[in-house]
């Protein structure tokens, strides 16, 4: 089995989809990493998702990427009074850490750092910035704004401090716990939310280890001005414009998501494009041009990934939309102008011999004609620089490493195999042939180009190339 597509399709589990026909279907439809948001659901609701998916994988015999999003140090209000505020504009408010003082104007803000963080003339933005006010005086236990732009608060609100770098743990006790059962179930990604700093990636990758992938969700300023440092510390990047866009002007954020794509490709690190992609399609079983649009610019800017929130976990349409994906990722990728736009967005590969034979085998490929690439990798990194390139050809990533093969269910162009081990050259090309034949990626007679790192089964090492003809029958 295999997809028509080069870019992957990330799908959110929720109860529109959590169960095992539902996640078969959605599979089919083109599914290739699921995100269990540990925002929502209990442990036993991740735990059976995470079950059904590895049982699809045994029945598909395909691997599946399994990606823990958490939830992070997001901020809310606390409970109120009457369960509600109306609040106007022009309003005089006070927001006090220990709960409200019983006046009516008083919000509980259960969140001593931003006492400590918020400056007057910052901007507190709530529920998804539908709500505005802006400070006009901090103590050390209550801070008074002014309401900029009115709406009706209620319990439980999110809220953004955009300006503020807040001392805030990235990981909350919350995390810390769903990490460890996360980790325990298998999952192969572990995504970060609100990461602010480099040493926030150093936090969480002390409790994560090698045990899962780790996933950057740039979604703070303070992040955007620690690109570079925080992608290096990731395994993978998540453009998270749900809040991205609260934090940032929303016009700001599409030039953001291609400075953060590029970055990401010039770092070897697999990106997602999230939030809103097809979100009409929660309650429409069409998408607007405009996220049509959407999806196919996160295409043609190169990204890894793009992925569904609430269209797949509780939407009214969660096949429909996976289809609407897949369906917009094709044609994006065969329309004529794709290959010159996606390599707009190329960048020039490292003069190091691992990172040279990358870009040469995809060179070689696409001027020899040939069907496919075959890399042998035991880490991800060879197939990864190979994808790096954007080929015209497919790359058949193969891998002893069943934790690899699902990892690069988020990497662009890799239909991953697992396979054991190779041990020696002769052995390398037979495999090359064999699972080149045996996924359909080439027929007898014609050539394919192998990339392996020699010795085999040490990572990072990518130095051997080869063109392979598979024997005619
Ligand atoms: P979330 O992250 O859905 O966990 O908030 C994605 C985003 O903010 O875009
Ligand atoms: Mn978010």
């Amino acid at each position: 089995m295999r997809r028509h597509r080069r870019a992957k399709i990330v799908a959110t589990v929720g109860p529109a989809c959590a169960t095992p026909e539902m996640l078969k279907a959605l599979f089919i439809a083109g599914v290739d990493t699921f995100r269990l948001n540990f925002s929502h659901g209990t442990h036993e609701d991740h735990a059976r998702s995470h079950a059904a998916l590895r049982a699809l994988e045994q029945e598909m015999d395909r691997p599946i990427g399994i990606l823990m999003d958490l939830q992070g140090p997001k901020i809310r209000v606390g409970t109120l009074k009457d369960g509600k505020i109306p609040l106007t504009t022009g309003q005089a408010i006070r927001f006090l850490p220990g709960g409200a003082d019983g006046d009516v104007m008083s919000i509980p803000l259960p969140h001593p750092e931003i006492f400590a963080a918020i400056l007057p003339g910052d901007r507190l933005l709530i529920d998804d910035g539908r709500i505005r006010v802006r400070v006009t005086g901090v103590q050390s236990d209550r801070i008074d704004a002014l309401v900029e732009t009115a709406g009706l608060l209620s319990n439980r609100k999110g809220v953004n401090v955009p300006g503020a770098v807040l001392d805030l743990s990235p990981l909350t006790a919350k995390d810390r716990a769903d990490l460890a059962f996360g980790l325990d179930l298998g999952v192969d990604w572990v995504a970060l939310s609100f990461v602010q700093k480099p040493a926030d990636m150093l936090e969480a990758r002390a409790l994560v280890g090698d045990r899962a992938g780790l996933v950057a969700k740039i979604e703070r300023p303070s992040a955007l001005t620690h690109l570079e440092d925080i992608i290096r510390l990731s395994d993978a990047v998540m453009v998270a414009r749900g809040d991205l866009g609260v934090e940032i002007p929303p016009e700001d954020v599409p030039g953001r998501q291609k400075e953060i794509v590029r970055a990401c490709r010039l770092a070897v690190k697999p990106v997602i494009v999230a939030t809103q992609m097809l979100d009409s399609m929660v309650a429409a079983p069409a998408p607007t041009r405009a996220e049509a649009s959407d999806v196919a610019t996160a295409i043609y800017d190169g990204a890894d990934a793009v992925m569904l929130s609430a269209e797949s976990a509780s939407g009214t349409y969660p096949v429909e939309s996976v289809e609407m994906m897949d369906r917009i990722i094709r044609a994006t990728e065969q329309h004529k102008m794709y290959r010159s736009l996606v390599h707009a967005g190329q960048v020039e590969e490292e003069d190091t011999a691992p990172h040279a034979v990358a870009a040469a085998a995809a060179e070689l490929a696409e001027r020899i004609e040939a069907p496919a690439i075959v890399a042998f990798t035991s880490s991800g990194t060879t197939a990864a620089r190979i994808a790096r390139k954007r080929p015209a050809v497919s790359v058949l990533a193969v891998t002893p490493d069943v934790r690899v093969s699902r990892r690069l269910c988020l990497l662009w162009g890799a239909h991953s195999l697992r396979a054991e081990d190779v041990a020696s050259y002769e052995d390398m090309v037979q495999r090359a042939v064999d699972c080149a034949l045996a996924e359909e990626f080439a027929r007898p007679s014609e050539l394919i180009v192998v990339v392996a790192g020699i010795p085999f089964g040490k990572a990072g090492t990518t130095n051997n190339l080869r063109v392979v003809q598979i024997p005619s029958v």
